[in-house]
């Protein structure tokens, strides 16, 4: 690791009184406000942040504060208060990498005709097909998803390739969307502590992702539930395509970043995330008796437990807050709060496989 884990806003005050002692001799002396002698950079404490870094009061230590870009960018392979907050979401980030990745030579982006889910029912005389999800895409539990279906209104083999032209165009874009969040996500942990400019900057594009996120996991959501009810998947999509724009719009207000709004922020986010409850409960008044429809929900509640305890432990700020200093580097809200999104996203990416799933099999 790079930089060493040391408690230096004392370094800095001694440097200062030593730029007093020689005022000509710059180049090794550091200012109260900067934590950087030339090119060593070392952390600091909660009271010497300058006020755009301070957001937390319950961590104490180990923060960096105002560092050149090239220290910033090479933080990432340090200790610090923010390396677990990186790397939580980068981690997160590549898993969902390799996610995509396998759907791709799974389900090819371009809907195909022949779909390798898509299995003729060799015991069965009528036209019942059934959908395999190969465990391998569900990474982690090692889940086997197969249904069986029976459409009444085809007899032959020969229909399904019409069925089966589902667009993919929705599950590729919560899975781009959740990237998209986490990446932005590390980033912003990673360069804020640069400028109270990059800081603001960074922060911009931290809700846009998680505003990002938490749209795109409608849309498979919406489209495969409710594919062949045009007026129902259009109107859900554009309210939460316009829900998810205001959201972005409300955060670029600057006032909307002072610690005093972190439960507003949350409040904001979890209204928004909230609102797809209404075309869940519409897919369980229409699908409720189909394993699919009962599936898919379980994990939306998952889903929504594990979002819904990291929105509390965001803005509840514990463990820190009950033994402040303690939890510095490992164990704050934040990083729990990382953790428990990626795994809610996951679960969520586990639902849309079975949407996709569904719908590849059955058409319209
Ligand atoms: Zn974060």
């Amino acid at each position: 690791m790079a930089a060493s884990v040391e408690k230096t806003s004392s370094l800095c005050k001694t440097s200062a009184a030593q730029l007093l002692l020689s005022p000509g001799d710059s180049s090794s002396a550091c200012s109260n406000n900067k934590t950087c002698c030339a090119a060593k950079c070392e952390l600091t404490d909660y009271d010497y942040l300058p006020e755009f870094l301070k957001d937390n009061e319950f961590i104490l230590s180990y923060y960096r504060s105002q560092w050149p870009l090239k220290q910033t960018l090479l933080s990432i392979f340090s200790i610090h208060n923010e390396t677990l907050n990186i790397w939580t979401h980068l981690i997160g980030f590549f898993i969902f990498l390799m996610l995509t990745g396998y759907a791709a030579s799974v389900f090819p982006i371009t809907a195909g005709n022949h779909s390798p889910l898509i299995q003729p029912n060799s015991s069965s005389s009528s036209s019942s097909h059934a959908v395999m999800i190969p465990s391998s895409l569900m990474l982690f539990d090692g889940g086997f998803y197969r249904a069986n279906y029976t459409t009444e209104s085809s007899s032959s083999s020969s229909a399904l390739p019409q069925q089966l032209s589902v667009s993919r165009w929705p599950f590729y874009l919560y899975l781009a969307g959740a990237m998209f969040c986490l990446l932005t996500s590390s980033a912003c942990h990673l360069l804020s502590c640069h400028s109270s400019a990059t800081c603001y900057r960074m922060l911009r594009l931290d809700f846009a992702g998680i505003s990002g996120l938490i749209v795109t996991s409608f849309y498979p959501v919406v489209y495969y539930t409710f594919a062949c009810s045009p007026f129902y998947r259009n109107l859900y999509l554009s309210s939460i395509t316009v829900f998810g724009l205001a959201a972005v719009t409300v955060s670029l207000v600057p006032v909307f970043d002072s610690p005093r709004f972190r439960p507003v922020r949350a409040v904001l986010f979890a209204c928004m995330a909230a609102s797809g409850i209404v075309p869940i409960a519409h897919k369980m008044m229409v699908f409720g008796n189909r394993p699919e429809a009962v599936l898919t929900t379980g994990y939306e509640a998952v889903m929504g437990l594990l979002y819904g305890m990291g929105v509390v432990v965001y803005a509840a700020r514990v463990p820190e807050r009950w033994f402040p200093g303690k939890f510095d580097l490992a164990g704050h809200s934040h990083q729990l709060f990382h953790v428990l999104v990626v795994a809610g996203a996951y679960t969520h990416y586990l639902a849309t496989v079975v949407y996709l799933g569904w719908r590849e099999a059955e058409g319209c």
